[in-house]
């Protein structure tokens, strides 16, 4: 190992922290994870689970790239995982339909359409009745549609626990109720983390904190631009599960889980760490659920809840080296899609930081990229 030989202490314990504890212990190390609450209980809780890179993608470039080879190596995680802790992580990689509801939104699915083709993956163009054989109870108001055939979704629940699990398993230290609240500095190198009473000495930092990320490395002097972007999501039940697929509309979606009951998601919202439902988002929510499938407007909400997405000033994750120190790393702003890009962060953060080499981790996720700019209001 030519990076840190001692304790590598992780400072959060969502989705991205677990696959960094457990990567790194996999391999060896030693990581102690420090969680302010309980391990995968905020966004990561919060998540519908979907494993969409091209539905969620707007562009070519680093984000899609990731996403895609991301949502490749799931299937040999979860194989993993499950052989270690034996229970079910639902994962469906059967399709993602995305739908148009006028010739505005058809056009826009088509551009999307025509240069994801272009780069070679599989997407299928359907009319409104096609959409309608694959989904029967889709409103009858859909004109066309995108299938995507080998996306799909998992139990972000699941994966979280299995990924603590495993790491606690191959080594890892998990502390549970550990909030962070000062680091030890000395000469660019952080020697020790404070976490209630107790000061952890370590060889290195990762900060995993998801959307309390940005207050942390301040607390380090340095600045990592994340901010918290409340995403509200209800659970509809009552009913037969309505759809067989993830169904995308213009203004959400909705993602049958493995118990019957269908995700509908998700507000975008600026409003600080207020993490709470409302209920206008609420209301909002059901319109677009029955919008989408008309039959879903008798369904009961069994339940509402919201989380706080890490976002970042670009859109794109920051992973890597913290600008000022020598073995302070990030792990965090990965927004809509850190259930997709969070088992592979934990593999990328793990090789880097045992190689000293963070040469495999996009040049644009780097959180040096920010080391110029203002901080985020
Ligand atoms: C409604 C909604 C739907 C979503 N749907 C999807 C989806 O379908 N697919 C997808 O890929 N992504 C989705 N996302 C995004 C995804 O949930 C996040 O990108 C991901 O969970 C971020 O993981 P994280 O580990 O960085 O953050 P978190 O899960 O928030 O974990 C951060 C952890 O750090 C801890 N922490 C904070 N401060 C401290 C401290 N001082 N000391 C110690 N610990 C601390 C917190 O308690 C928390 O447990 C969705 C998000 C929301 C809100």
């Amino acid at each position: 190992m030519s990076g840190p030989g001692g304790d590598v202490v992780i400072v959060g314990g969502g989705i991205v922290g677990c696959a960094c504890a457990y990567e790194l212990a996999k391999r060896g190390a030693k990581a102690v994870l420090l969680e302010y609450g309980t391990t995968g209980m905020q966004a990561t809780n919060a998540a519908a689970g979907m494993l969409a890179p091209l539905t969620e993608t707007h562009e070519p470039g680093p984000m899609l790239e990731a996403g895609v080879r991301a949502l490749r190596a799931y299937p040999r995680l979860i194989d993993e995982l499950r052989a270690a802790c034996g229970f079910d992580l639902e994962l469906r990689l059967d399709g993602i339909l995305k739908v148009a509801f006028d010739d505005e939104q058809a056009a826009t699915l088509r551009r999307r359409y025509a240069w994801q083709r272009e780069l070679g993956f599989p997407l299928e163009w359907l009319d409104g009745a096609t959409c309608r054989e694959l989904e029967p109870r889709l409103s009858a108001d859909v004109v066309a549609g995108v299938f995507s055939p080998g996306e799909g979704s998992v139990s972000n629940q699941m994966v979280a626990l299995a990924l603590a699990r495993a790491a606690a398993a191959h080594g890892a230290v998990i502390h549970q109720h550990a909030g962070v609240r000062s680091f030890v500095r000395r000469d660019g190198r952080v020697t020790g983390v404070r976490a209630a009473d107790t000061t952890h000495a370590c060889d290195a930092v990762v900060l995993a904190a998801g959307a309390r990320s940005g207050q942390l490395a301040a607390r380090m002097g340095t600045d990592l631009p994340v901010r918290p972007v409340r995403g509200q999501m209800i659970a509809l039940g009552g009913m037969r599960t309505p759809v067989r697929h993830i169904v995308w509309g213009p203004d959400g979606y909705l993602v049958p889980r493995a118990n019957g009951i269908v995700f509908a998601g998700a507000t975008v919202e600026e409003v600080g760490f207020r993490r709470r439902t409302t209920a206008a988002g609420v209301r909002g929510l059901r319109a677009m659920a029955s919008a989408l499938v008309p039959q879903l407007r008798a369904a009961t909400v069994h339940f509402a809840w919201a989380g706080l997405r890490p976002g970042s000033a670009d859109g794109l994750p920051m992973i890597g080296p913290l600008p000022g120190y020598t073995n302070a790393f990030a792990a965090t702003g990965h927004f809509r899609n850190g259930i997709l890009l969070g088992p592979l962060t934990g593999v990328l953060v793990a090789d880097g930081l045992l190689s000293g080499d963070w040469g495999a981790v996009p040049a644009a996720f780097a959180p040096a990229r920010f080391a110029a700019m203002p901080a985020l209001a």
